[in-house]
């Protein structure tokens, strides 16, 4: 999982978690500033927590998990390289070939 993923679950759950805690629990939270707050002001705090909350829940499923890559192949060459070396992940000798994960190639390729 990488951790704009993990950010975007956390937060989503803090924030759907508040906004119930506030709606049902206001004296709770909001007495602890001194406040005292009637359920139309608790659902002024609560409804955008609660849009907000989903929002980043949103975030959260629509966010494309993307595996990092430490090694990469060209399937040109067969030149293997860090992938963070490379610009844009193309191989260094070959023109315009995007190098590929090495596990992953090797999964593919298992003859060679
Ligand atoms: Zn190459």
């Amino acid at each position: 999982m990488n951790s704009a993923k993990i950010y975007y679950l956390v937060t989503s759950i803090m924030l759907l978690l508040s906004s119930y805690i506030i709606y049902f629990n206001n004296n709770i939270v909001l007495g602890m500033y001194g406040m005292t707050v009637d359920n139309n002001e608790k659902l002024f705090i609560a409804v955008p927590t609660f849009i907000v909350g989903l929002f980043f829940a949103y975030k959260f499923i629509t966010t494309k998990y993307k595996k990092q890559i430490d090694h990469s192949i060209c399937p040109n060459c067969k030149e293997t390289f860090n992938y963070n070396e490379l610009k844009n992940g193309k191989c260094e000798y070959c023109e315009d070939i995007d190098t590929v994960d090495i596990e992953e190639y090797y999964k593919t390729n298992k003859e060679e």
